[in-house]
């Protein structure tokens, strides 16, 4: 199933993470891809809400991966935008996330192909300035 969604405002963005956080499921998992500075963070806080999560969530920039265990279920939440070379992800253990008893949730999931599952949820978030600064345009796909 494809379905899309405009927002005006980090608000909308925080609300829709919310609302698929709600309903995530054991063993999904959620490539986020778009721009800097578009929105994924926003998405992903709003989806660990959904979660049950009340701490801060923040993109793991120096550890690549955060988790997060206060939730419904286990958050794992990958920022992969400054990993250097696959072998990092096998370094950290990626696959105890990816197939253990969480949810998984990949910023910049677009650099690391060659280890994702063959099911993921995509969800992609894209400007078009023409639109306003705070426009846009996300997709989601496989849910
Ligand atoms: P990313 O993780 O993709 O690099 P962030 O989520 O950290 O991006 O930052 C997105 C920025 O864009 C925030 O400053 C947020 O307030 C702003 N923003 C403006 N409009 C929106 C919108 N519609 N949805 C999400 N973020 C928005
Ligand atoms: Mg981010």
């Amino acid at each position: 199933m494809m379905m899309e969604k405009e927002t005006y405002t980090p608000e909308e963005t925080y609300e829709l993470g919310k609302t698929l956080g709600q309903q995530a499921v054991q063993g999904q998992i959620y490539c986020l891809d778009g721009d800097l500075g578009v929105g994924k963070t926003v998405f992903t806080q709003g989806f660990a809400a959904g979660l049950g999560i009340e701490g801060p969530v923040n993109s793991p920039t120096f550890t690549i991966v955060q988790q997060y265990e206060e939730g419904r279920l286990p958050l794992y939440h990958f920022d992969v935008y400054r990993i250097g070379d696959i072998s990092e992800m096998d370094e950290i253990g990626y696959e105890d996330c990816f197939y253990g008893e969480g949810v998984c949730l990949i910023e910049w999931s677009q650099l690391i192909p060659e280890i994702l599952p063959d099911h993921v949820i995509r969800i992609r978030i894209e400007k078009d300035l023409d639109r306003g600064f705070d426009y846009r345009k996300i997709t989601v796909e496989g849910v």
